[in-house]
């Protein structure tokens, strides 16, 4: 299977002729793209017709470098930067070499792809896409050395981990991760609200530039930080001789109302809608299958309202606290998701036995897949998801 990433790397210590090229091949570029006849090196022309259909007048695009012109090196003779690239412009032969400070090492086997060369406060940035074959285990049921890593994904909690040993018998090592998201999230849709009542356009364009994007970084870091921790701990447990599976709920019909003809108040609504439940998702999935560490997204109908000790769904939330009537827990509603997911993997495991194959998408949930994704299938061949090969599980296959 092959697995992409993308590496982000700043272009340092430019010349003033270095500079210059690449700032003209950019202007040229959102030149062209508004309909001017410009130079402009081929292949970028040619990338720019490719991906960008509808262009809007007030934005500037990236160029797309192709993976063939595209070089990454690692110099050992220079002091000044560790890696180099090679970006095509046009009016030099054979593109620029320009340093380039990626936030993670470069490793020379992994194959590069279509890049993307930015410019963000008059410094150059180069998005360097990087894949590489890997070899995910299935996952097997083995008694003593299988770790079901699950991960319920939530609005007031993001991500809650608990591992699963012993076929369930043991839970261990409950985390909460990424709580700040929340307090960032209140904070910034407080100050665009405020911002926003005076309804001055310039104060519009002051929450576009600074606050959307701040609020988004900040945002991402959290997650990032949580999700790699994660995976880091599955690693941990992979290279102390234990098989580690990391499974995740996948959030389906979270925009319905729970009980039919109820409507959420605009307040929940606002949070459950900007939730960035698909991010979560898909950092975990692709930092796990880089480190080739099997993960699994797992139809999580229910698993909210299940008492994970005595199965049964005569249960009752309030607020953050799950109680359960039959037998009396009382627990924290999140974590009671995450223990049902994995018990839910773990039943599908034993079942099938023997390993557990990537579960197939039956027919139906292929076209709603496409329907969703249609946009992004477009775009770039497949939803990420579907890109990585990850499938969802309504049906398993058996081998
Ligand atoms: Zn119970």
């Amino acid at each position: 299977m092959k697995v992409k990433k993308t590496i982000k790397t700043k272009i340092m210590h430019l010349t003033k002729i270095k500079q210059r090229l690449l700032k003209e091949e950019y202007y040229n570029l959102q030149r062209f793209l508004h309909g001017e006849s410009v130079k402009l090196y081929s292949a970028n022309k040619q990338q720019a017709k490719r991906f960008y259909k509808k262009i809007k007048p007030d934005k500037e695009y990236p160029i797309s470098v192709r993976k063939d012109l595209l070089k990454v090196e690692r110099r050992r003779d220079t002091k000044i930067a560790k890696y180099w690239a090679r970006i095509p412009v046009a009016g030099r032969r054979g593109g620029v070499w320009v340093a380039v400070k990626p936030h993670c090492p470069i490793e020379l086997d992994m194959e590069i792809c279509e890049s993307k060369l930015f410019k963000r406060n008059g410094e150059f940035y180069l998005h360097i896409t990087v894949q590489k074959e890997v070899e995910v285990p299935k996952p097997e049921l083995a008694e003593k050395t299988t770790v079901v890593i699950a991960c319920d994904i939530g609005e007031a909690n993001p991500l809650v981990s608990v591992e699963l040993w012993d076929q369930g018998k043991k839970r261990k090592n409950a985390q909460f991760l990424g709580g700040e998201m929340r307090s960032v999230r209140a904070h910034y849709n407080h100050l665009k609200k405020r911002i926003g009542r005076k309804k001055i356009k310039h104060a519009i364009n002051w929450i576009k530039e600074h606050v959307a994007n701040k609020e988004t970084r900040k945002v991402n870091d959290i997650l990032h930080k949580a999700t790699t921790k994660i995976v880091d701990r599955a690693l941990m447990l992979k290279r102390s001789g234990y098989e580690p599976v990391i499974v995740f709920g996948d959030l389906k019909n979270v925009r319905q109302p729970r009980v039919k003809g109820k409507r959420r108040c605009r307040k929940t609504n606002r949070k459950i809608h900007t939730m960035p439940s698909y991010k979560i998702k898909q950092m975990l999935t692709y930092k796990a299958l880089w480190e080739e560490v099997p993960v699994i997204a797992l139809n999580e109908a229910y698993t909210s309202k299940l008492c994970w000790r005595c199965r049964s769904l005569n249960t009752e939330i309030r607020k953050r606290c799950f109680r359960c009537k039959d037998c009396g827990l009382e627990y924290n509603r999140d974590l009671n998701g995450a223990i049902n997911i994995g018990n839910r993997l773990l039943g599908y495991m034993l079942k099938s036995r023997a390993a557990v194959n990537t579960p197939k998408t039956s027919p139906e949930y292929t076209a709603l897949l496409e329907k969703r994704f249609d946009n992004v299938s477009e775009r770039e061949g497949g939803s990420p998801l579907q890109q990585l090969g990850v499938v969802h599980p309504v049906s398993w296959i058996i081998t």
